[in-house]
């Protein structure tokens, strides 16, 4: 079998809910059941979002678990000099160019009756401006952000839940106005140089695939392939959160249930074992099947009763 060399890689914004944790067994499991290595990543670039005491407590959760991962805890906020690097090389590619919209330039642009972008894609407003217009954006000294030149070009991916999956890539951020590298720009680096064979992740992200393979291709690296994991849902039917009630590792030992209850929750949830066993993470890695997740229909969560199926 084919080794999945795979990682977590949460952003330290706040504790770790269900449906993360969710998604992090299966990483852990996808990674470790073909033998391969599993790497944690700290995705803080956020500045005014990540604070140390969330990465903390999410890694002390994951470890509660027993997902265990290779060598050290990467941060992103600890490696823009190869952000700064791969921003280089798309500019001497000539692949990115600068951009002065704001969020309302662009949504009603968006909105013109005669665009043709896909929707939610950036309408190219800043794609083709001549030396004159970038000057008199220049002198107004609104900083610029900078986005990818991607032509619109059509990018598959390979996703071990719903195949193959295509989609127009759009101009999309790599640097911010403030000068912060962008998600899309951090991951696709940080994936190539990890060498993570495959993202697993929450398939909220499923649509961000094509434009993070895309650049990956022209960055140098083989893309990765994906396994994009079904949310798990509220009773409400939204994607659960905090507002859901119990819903964190310490909301559930609140209750009672320590870790491994959790874990034989989430792993009930996942087919790998009964209601009210309590699998060991290894006796979990030999029963782990991803083609349980391949029907791609979302979990529902009750806070009180647990998964719904
Ligand atoms: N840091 C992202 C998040 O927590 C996940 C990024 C990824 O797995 O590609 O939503």
């Amino acid at each position: 079998m084919a080794h999945h060399d795979g990682r977590f890689a949460p952003s330290p914004s706040g504790p770790l809910h269900l449906g993360n944790l969710r998604t992090a067994l299966v990483a852990w499991l996808r990674a470790r059941s073909t033998g391969g290595r599993f790497l944690m990543r700290i995705e803080d670039l956020d500045r005014g979002r990540s604070r140390p005491e969330h990465e903390a407590s999410q890694l002390r959760d994951l470890a509660a678990l027993g997902l265990d991962w290779d060598g050290d805890v990467v941060r992103q906020s600890e490696r823009e000099d190869h952000y700064a690097a791969a921003v280089a090389r798309l500019e001497s590619l000539d692949l990115v160019y600068p951009c002065w919209c704001t969020r309302a330039e662009i949504r009603e642009a968006a909105e013109a009756p005669h665009g043709d972008a896909p929707e939610g894609a950036y309408p190219g407003t800043c794609a083709h401006l001549d030396a004159a217009a970038r000057r008199a954006h220049e002198e107004r000294g609104r900083p610029s952000a900078l986005r990818v030149r991607a032509e619109a070009v059509e990018q598959a991916v390979q996703d071990a839940v719903s195949g193959i999956y295509a989609a127009t890539v759009d101009d999309f951020v790599v640097r911010r106005g403030d000068g912060t590298y962008a998600y899309n720009l951090a991951v696709v680096v940080d994936d190539a140089e990890q060498r993570v064979g495959e993202v697993v992740r929450g398939d909220d992200l499923a649509s961000s695939a094509p434009r993070q393979a895309w650049l990956a291709s022209v960055l140098g690296h083989r893309p990765p392939t994906y396994l994009h994991v079904p949310l798990v849902l509220g009773p409400d039917g939204r994607r659960l959160a905090k507002r859901d009630g119990a819903v964190t590792l310490a909301d559930r030992a609140a209750l009672g249930e320590n870790a491994d209850v959790v874990r034989s929750q989430l792993a009930a949830s996942l087919g790998l074992c009964a209601p009210g066993e309590l699998p060991t993470p290894a006796e979990l890695v030999v029963a782990f099947d991803p083609a349980l997740l391949r029907d791609g229909a979302p979990l529902r969560w009750d806070p009180v009763a647990g998964p719904l199926g």
